[in-house]
């Protein structure tokens, strides 16, 4: 027998809603009362949580206009009944354990020390493995940026053979992300390279102009004498 869908948000109910979000392959599954929740800006903080560990906080309909890192709703449309069981996870609460951390770092806006240094402390070769797992689940882009940060800022070296494939994938949107897992995780030569030619344009371009634009801040600076010259993202 088939296994019934659950709603992403309760994980209760019966999943019976598809509701569009920013990625066309990633709908949010919902039952109706979260549904109407989500419409209205009136999600409870854990469900504001789940929907956040899958489709990044950065949806329209999750985004922090309208709810806290904690998942409180600011705006909400109807009243929002929160229980004990109902709050979303600290990170004290989750630090130890690898999945529900790593579903934490998703659900931050920006990728801090503190998530970081709790990521530090976990096996690396499994937390590799997670982070691989998890670019492979998701359409969602900012998810998968959110694990090439993580690869960047905490596996180093030991991810090196991932973050190869991925430059060979050449994906345009991963390119500002990828720069940094590249400088953490490759000898300085390789990890420049993918980017020589955008460089290379870039500084002709500045020489015709003085419109000169790189990611702010690219981790190569140093290295090709663009210290101190006005950078700006992809
Ligand atoms: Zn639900």
């Amino acid at each position: 027998m088939e296994k019934t869908a659950l709603c992403e948000a309760c994980q209760k109910n019966e999943m019976n809603v598809v509701e569009a979000s920013n990625e066309p392959k990633q709908p949010y599954h919902l039952c109706h009362p979260c549904h109407e929740r989500l419409l209205t800006y009136s999600l409870r903080p854990i469900e504001w949580y789940n929907l956040a560990v899958l489709h990044s906080p950065k949806q329209f309909l999750l985004h922090d206009d309208f709810y806290g890192e904690d998942g409180q709703a600011f705006l909400a449309e109807d009243d929002v009944v929160v229980t004990k069981r109902g709050k979303a996870p600290t990170l004290q609460a989750i630090r130890h354990d690898l999945t529900p951390l790593l579903d934490f770092s998703i659900t931050r806006w920006f990728l801090e020390d503190d998530v970081i240094d709790a990521l530090k402390q976990h096996d690396q070769q499994k937390l590799l493995d997670a982070v691989q797992s998890r670019f492979d689940e998701t359409h969602h882009v900012e998810v998968k940026s959110r694990m090439i940060e993580i690869t960047a800022g905490v596996l180093g070296t030991s991810a090196a053979g991932w973050v190869r494939e991925l430059l060979d994938q050449a994906d345009e949107e991963f390119l500002y992300p990828l720069s940094w897992a590249a400088a953490s995780s490759l000898p300085v030569d390789e990890g420049l390279q993918p980017y020589s030619r955008e460089i290379e344009i870039r500084q002709r371009k500045r020489k015709a102009d003085r419109s000169f634009y790189l990611p702010a801040p690219f981790p190569f600076s140093q290295y090709i004498g663009l210290d101190g010259i006005s950078l700006h993202p992809f």
